[in-house]
């Protein structure tokens, strides 16, 4: 069982935060890392990670909010970069943030991460 908040020797995503498994970085902080999706569903599809290791979103927020809150916010970071934080501004504009919680729910890496996705008009509801 993987024990939140300790880096996770088979983790791709810790791989990815000591630099052992080379990603596209588009930003750092202290405490994130966003790095493009390997398999993009969008123009810009990039994942926003905490730096230390938790299995999804919700244990992530439930042990440490404000670095929840530094993933969203890095969200909107990245979103801005890539220019497509426009809220009227029709197809291809505006973007979503989605964190797959569960193997069920399309989650296939356990480090929590929220997928930045923007650049073409996203559907609703979604698949
Ligand atoms: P999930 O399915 O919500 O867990 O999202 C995991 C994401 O990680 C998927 O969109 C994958 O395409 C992406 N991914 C897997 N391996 C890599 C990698 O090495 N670099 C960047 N993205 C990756």
């Amino acid at each position: 069982m993987a024990s939140n908040g300790e880096p996770q020797p088979d983790c791709l995503f810790c791989k990815i935060v000591a630099r052992e498994v080379p990603a596209t970085l588009v930003r750092e902080t202290d405490t994130t890392v966003a790095f493009r999706d390997i398999n993009p569903q969008a123009p810009t599809h990039v994942l926003v990670i905490p730096k230390v290791h938790y299995p999804d979103a919700a244990s992530l927020a439930t042990a440490e909010p404000q670095l929840m809150a530094d993933v969203v916010q890095e969200a909107g970071e990245v979103a801005a970069m890539e220019k497509i934080a426009v809220a009227d501004g029709g197809p291809g504009t505006g973007y979503r943030v989605v964190f797959n919680t569960g193997s069920g729910a399309g989650q296939t890496v356990f480090h929590a991460h929220a997928h930045v996705l923007g650049g073409r008009g996203l559907e609703w509801p979604p698949g």
